[in-house]
């Protein structure tokens, strides 16, 4: 629910809702407007009597969060969230942000090199698996720790920040030392466990949307993470699956104008994934920026018949480079820039 102060209502009394709040079992969320405060309570009201709230001093009024996803939702923070990554990059805002790189860590040369070429691109962020879950267990299953050690050295040679994903609960308290960002993948959408854990971490979580996920169960995990206190969500649309063939997955271009309808949460789009072609990933980046996303994240590989994963999907620098003037032409129709 979302308790409304009255206006004028004083530090004391502010204090005092949420303490109460709290002591009936209550997460509280306070957002100070420059008129009025409110504050978002979530938890289980049902054994909570209304007037214990209501008749305190300072209190003007409440309202019931109706829907499921209730911090991921409009109702209680109406205004879209930025969420500053670094000094100078933000998502969510009027500038896009792009992740680029390649699928998985593959060695250190390799990496570095791609990793230089996408900055020169002009690459926000560098993205590259050292966990990588594969369809099959006989695929190449990632570097792992030394993946990471080579993300990190990625990151002092370019000064690009760094992506990557985690697979296992054992696995997120090391991953959140090395990373800006930890990437959950379509997989792990609804793992739970895996989303409460990367909940308290405080670095932004990226979260894909899952290979057969409704939107609402998409923000119900965003909900999880969330719901544990990490309020920095940024989702991402991969793709969905569905009868068509020509293409890896469905790209659900409509999921951007929804998600942005019912969720205050920055969304950027993964046409990579979404396509499985690397001749298809150049339309989709631009129809997802057209229909609003917030940033793109692309797989580019220096030579992608010999990529140990998804080289079929995976453009290459030149084209990369190309791609991102192609794409501040339509940012710049929609209000946006690179
Ligand atoms: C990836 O980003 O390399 C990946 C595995 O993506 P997804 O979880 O969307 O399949
Ligand atoms: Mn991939």
């Amino acid at each position: 629910m979302i308790i409304i102060l009255k206006e004028g209502a004083t530090k004391e009394q502010i204090v005092n809702v949420e303490k109460r709040l709290i002591q009936l079992g209550f997460t509280t969320h306070p957002i100070y407007g420059e008129v009025k405060t409110v504050i978002g309570a979530i938890g289980d009201k049902r054994d909570v009597n209304r007037n214990a709230i209501m008749l305190m001093e300072g209190v003007e009024e409440i309202v019931p969060i109706m829907l499921p996803y209730k911090l991921a939702g409009k109702e209680l923070y109406k205004e879209p969230t930025i969420i500053k990554i670094a000094q100078d990059i933000e998502i969510g805002g009027p500038k896009l942000i792009i992740m680029a790189g390649p699928c998985a860590i593959e060695g250190e040369t390799e990496f570095i090199e791609i990793a230089k070429k996408v900055k020169q691109g002009g690459a926000h962020i560098l993205r590259g698996g050292a966990y990588k879950p594969r369809s099959s267990p006989y695929s190449f299953q990632g570097l792992e720790i030394e993946g990471l050690k080579i993300l990190e050295r990625a990151r002092c040679e370019t000064g690009l920040l760094i992506v990557t994903e985690v697979v296992d609960t054992r696995d997120v308290e090391t991953i959140d030392r090395y990373v800006d960002i930890i990437q959950i993948g379509a997989r792990n959408m609804q793992n739970f466990r895996l989303l409460k854990e990367v909940g308290n971490s405080n670095k932004p979580v990226l979260l894909k949307r899952g290979l057969a996920s409704t939107i609402t169960e998409w923000l119900m995990a965003a909900e999880y993470i969330m719901s544990e206190g990490n309020e920095n969500v940024i989702l991402c649309e991969r793709g969905i699956r569905t009868y068509e063939p020509s293409t890896r997955n469905t790209m659900d271009i409509s999921a951007i104008p929804v998600v942005k309808e019912l969720s205050h949460l920055p969304i950027i789009a993964d046409p990579s994934h979404a396509t499985g072609h690397a001749k298809y990933v150049p339309a989709l980046a631009k129809a997802a920026v057209a229909a609003g996303a917030d940033g793109l994240i692309l797989e580019v590989h220096q030579d992608p018949p010999n990529a140990m994963s998804d080289g079929e999907q995976s453009i290459r620098p030149d084209r990369f480079i190309d791609l991102l003037f192609e794409i501040s032409k339509i940012a710049q129709a929609v209000g946006r820039s690179l």
